[in-house]
């Protein structure tokens, strides 16, 4: 089932942590003080993964795709 990482910005402190370590998925936006997904697909799950448990927060997770 593909997934696809999701930023729950009430969580999302803006530390700008999964922006570094993926690019291509997340941006940091501090006009917004958060974090969001720009390319669910933007990098290889492992990379994903990578930034989830970076994420001091806890603020992104999977979600299944419909
Ligand atoms: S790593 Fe977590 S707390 Fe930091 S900007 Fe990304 S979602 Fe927000």
């Amino acid at each position: 089932m593909p997934r696809m990482p999701y930023v729950d910005i009430s969580e999302c402190t803006a530390c700008g942590t999964c922006e570094e370590l993926c690019p291509g998925v997340f941006r940091l936006s501090e006009e917004l003080g958060y974090a969001t997904v720009i390319a669910p697909h933007g990098a290889a799950e492992e990379e994903i993964q990578e930034a989830i448990d970076a994420c001091p927060v806890g603020a992104i997770r999977w979600e299944e795709e419909a």
